[in-house]
């Protein structure tokens, strides 16, 4: 827990967010500011600020099990999705609270900007 980031005060419910699946160690919510009709946020619970400075990998292995099932039950998965991480500035990292958008529901276009 970081005291001044706003994903571990939504990990502690300090602040509100539209829930999508809990568990003991991964939390998925609405994107506050949604790009597409499918906008979800899917987070370690443990404050890891970017990619750079993951060690512990089984992490990934539960983030994507849970996008997966996030991506069935928003009935995105025959369609299509997008799962992005951004990492720096270059990217236009805004949080950093490790985080994968998953995006669908519309057509994505490529390259992104
Ligand atoms: P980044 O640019 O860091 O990859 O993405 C951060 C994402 O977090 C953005 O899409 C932004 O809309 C979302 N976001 C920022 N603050 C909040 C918040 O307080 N609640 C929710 N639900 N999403 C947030
Ligand atoms: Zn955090």
């Amino acid at each position: 827990m970081n005291d001044d980031c706003i994903f571990c005060k939504i990990v502690g419910k300090q602040i509100p967010a539209v829930l999508v699946y809990e568990d003991d160690k991964v939390l998925a919510f609405n994107d506050v500011n949604p790009q597409a009709p499918v906008h979800v946020l899917v987070i370690p619970k443990a404050h890891i600020t970017t990619v750079a400075e993951l060690e512990d990998m089984s992490v990934i292995k539960d983030l994507f099990a849970v996008m997966k099932k996030v991506a069935e039950e928003k009935g995105i998965d025959k369609t299509g999705y997008r799962i992005v991480v951004n990492h720096g500035k270059d990217s236009g990292q805004a949080v950093p609270h490790l985080h994968f958008h998953l995006l669908g529901g519309r057509s994505l276009h490529w390259p992104p900007g």
